[in-house]
C-alpha cells in the first residue's frame, strides 16, 4: 500500500500534464487536418495554445525536479557508502503521514539501500544547496542526516557510531553534493563543534547519536584523510 500511495501525487502531477500536452498536440494536428465533420482544417487558437502548454510544463516540473534531486541524492549517496547501492526517496506529505516510521526524520535500510527523507527535509537539503555559505542548524542537520543515513546504508546499525561516521564525513559529503571546498569543512566542522556537542548536555533520546569517543584521535576516529577534523 505504502509503495503505491507514495507514487500518486507525483503520478497525478504527470497525467495532468500529459492531458496539457495532449490538448496541444490537438489543438494543432486540428489546424493540419480537419477535424471530424469538418471539411476544413481549423487555425491554431494562439492563446489556447500557449495557455495549455504553460499548464503542461508547470505539471511536469515537481516531479521532474524531485526525480531527479531523488537520482543526484543516490548517485552521491552511494559514494560516501563506499558504493552500497543507495536509493533516496523523498516523501511527500502524504507519504510521510502514512509511514511507521513518521516520527524520524529519515530512516535507512541497510539490507535494501533505500533512504528516506520525511517531508520536508529534501527540501531543506535543497535551500542548504542554494546557499551553503549562510546554512542554517536545520540545513546543516540536513546535510548530517543524508550523510547518517548513507552511513546505515554502508552497514553501520548502532547510532552512535553511525552518527560518529557521519560528522567525519559531512566535509566530504557537502563537497560531493556541489558546496565550495572552504564553505563544506567550515559547515562541517559547525556541526560537529556546535550541534554535535551540545548532545552531550541535553542528554535524552540525543545521546544515543553521541560519544565522547567521537572526536580527533580518539576510538572512534577513522583517521580519514579527508575527515571533517582532519588538519587542511
Ligand atoms: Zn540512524
Amino acid at each position: 500500500m505504502r509503495g503505491t500511495m507514495r507514487l500518486i501525487f507525483p503520478m497525478l502531477w504527470t497525467l495532468l500534464s500529459l492531458f496539457f500536452f495532449w490538448c496541444a498536440f490537438r489543438e494543432i494536428r486540428a489546424s493540419i487536418v480537419a477535424p471530424a465533420g469538418y471539411d476544413f482544417p481549423a487555425p491554431v487558437s494562439k492563446p489556447y495554445l500557449a495557455v495549455v502548454l504553460v499548464l503542461a510544463v508547470l505539471f511536469a516540473w515537481p516531479p521532474v525536479h524531485t526525480w531527479s534531486f531523488q537520482r543526484f541524492l543516490s548517485a552521491k549517496s552511494t559514494a560516501l557508502a563506499d558504493n552500497h547501492r543507495a536509493s533516496v526517496h523523498c516523501n511527500t506529505l502524504f507519504d510521510t503521514m502514512i509511514d511507521p516510521e513518521m516520527l524520524a526524520a529519515g530512516h535507512a535500510n541497510p539490507l535494501t539501500g533505500k533512504i528516506v527523507f520525511q517531508k520536508p527535509w529534501c527540501a531543506t537539503l535543497m535551500a542548504y544547496l542554494r546557499h551553503p555559505e549562510r546554512a542554517s542548524f536545520n540545513e546543516l542537520e540536513s546535510l548530517d542526516m543524508f550523510t547518517h543515513e548513507s552511513m546505515h546504508v554502508r552497514g553501520e546499525l548502532n547510532e552512535a557510531r553511525t552518527e560518529c561516521q557521519a560528522v567525519q564525513r559531512n566535509y566530504r559529503a557537502a563537497k560531493l553534493l556541489g558546496v565550495p571546498d572552504a564553505t563544506a569543512k567550515r559547515n562541517a566542522l559547525d556541526y560537529y563543534n556546535i550541534d554535535y556537542q551540545a548532545r552531550a548536555k541535553i542528554g535524552g533520546m540525543l545521546s544515543a547519536y553521541y560519544s565522547d569517543q567521537c572526536a580527533p584521535g580518539k576510538d572512534m576516529d577513522e583517521h580519514l584523510d579527508d575527515s571533517t577534523w582532519a588538519a587542511p
